[in-house]
């Protein structure tokens, strides 16, 4: 549908699940994409998926990237930029489920939490917010997690880093809305991808904990990773031209639900 014509696009984390998806869906709308991702292996083969779809029409660079490293993240920018010309969205999606006691967790777990969950996020938006806006246009897509704004115990400090995410998300939109840079925020509630998977069968019952899932969503359902794909294309595209700073949720109503 071409919703995407012309831009150029940078996500994180695009070897699997839901940046595979954002990736692929953001092809599909005729952008050039830049899979920024930690294990080159599977940037690749989402790259494959892409070319096999969209032929001689796919525009894609996988770049080895950890959104935990600054310099990694500008190399992967700058890459994208020689192909493509300059940036014109970035999804900042790479994240790690680090779920903890609090007393028990070693500073180690905090460390590598924040490093990918928010310096991660950080690390992407300062690598592109120059070019944007000299370029005075720009879209950054946060994924963020109903987890920024609801607690499940036992689930420390992952809440804590993707609060920050919001915050971030808001004060970068306010910081440069004037320079016509919208900065937004997914909030995914569960969605169906390997972390959802190996969160499971980390239980002592996998099958119960997948159950127990189920039972909690209004739409009886999990999201599937082409839902919250469907969101970074609409903010990331000129059909969002006044949402900024802002966050939309996509868990099936569950963040509403009081109880049955
Ligand atoms: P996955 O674990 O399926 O995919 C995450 C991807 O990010 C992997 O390809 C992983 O690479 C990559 N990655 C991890 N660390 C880094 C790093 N340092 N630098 C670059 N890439 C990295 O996760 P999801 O697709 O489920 O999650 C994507 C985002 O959505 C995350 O931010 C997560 O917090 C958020 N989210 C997910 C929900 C869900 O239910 N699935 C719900 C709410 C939010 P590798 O395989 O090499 O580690």
């Amino acid at each position: 549908m071409n919703r995407l014509a012309g831009k150029a696009a940078l996500v994180t984390g695009a070897g699997r699940g839901i940046g595979a998806a954002i990736a692929l869906a953001f092809a599909r709308e005729g952008a050039a994409v830049v899979l920024a991702e930690l294990d080159l292996d599977t940037a690749q083969r989402t790259a494959a998926r892409i070319e096999a779809e969209l032929g001689a029409g796919a525009r894609v660079l996988a770049v080895q990237t950890d959104v935990t490293q600054p310099a990694s993240v500008q190399h992967a920018v700058s890459e994208g930029a020689r192909a493509f010309g300059g940036l014109d969205i970035l999804v900042n999606n790479a994240g790690i489920n680090v779920f903890c006691d609090p007393l028990t967790m070693t500073d180690a777990d905090w460390r590598r939490c924040f490093a990918v969950d928010l310096d991660g996020v950080w690390n992407g938006c300062r690598a592109v917010l120059p070019g944007m806006v000299e370029r005075g246009a720009g879209s950054i897509v946060n994924i963020a997690s109903t987890h920024a704004f609801k607690i499940i115990p036992g689930c420390f400090p992952y809440p804590v880093a993707k609060h920050g995410v919001i915050g971030l998300t808001r004060a970068l939109g306010i910081e440069y809305a004037p320079r016509n840079v919208r900065v937004n925020a997914i909030a995914p509630g569960y969605i169906e991808t390997q972390l959802t998977h190996d969160w499971w069968n980390e239980q002592p019952d996998p099958a119960a904990a997948q159950q127990a899932t189920l039972d909690l969503q209004p739409m009886k359902r999990i999201g599937r990773p082409e839902e919250v794909a469907m969101t970074a294309v609409f903010l990331a595209s000129d059909e969002a031209p006044f949402i900024n700073a802002s966050c939309i949720t996509v868990d099936g109503g569950r963040s509403a639900l009081y109880h049955d």
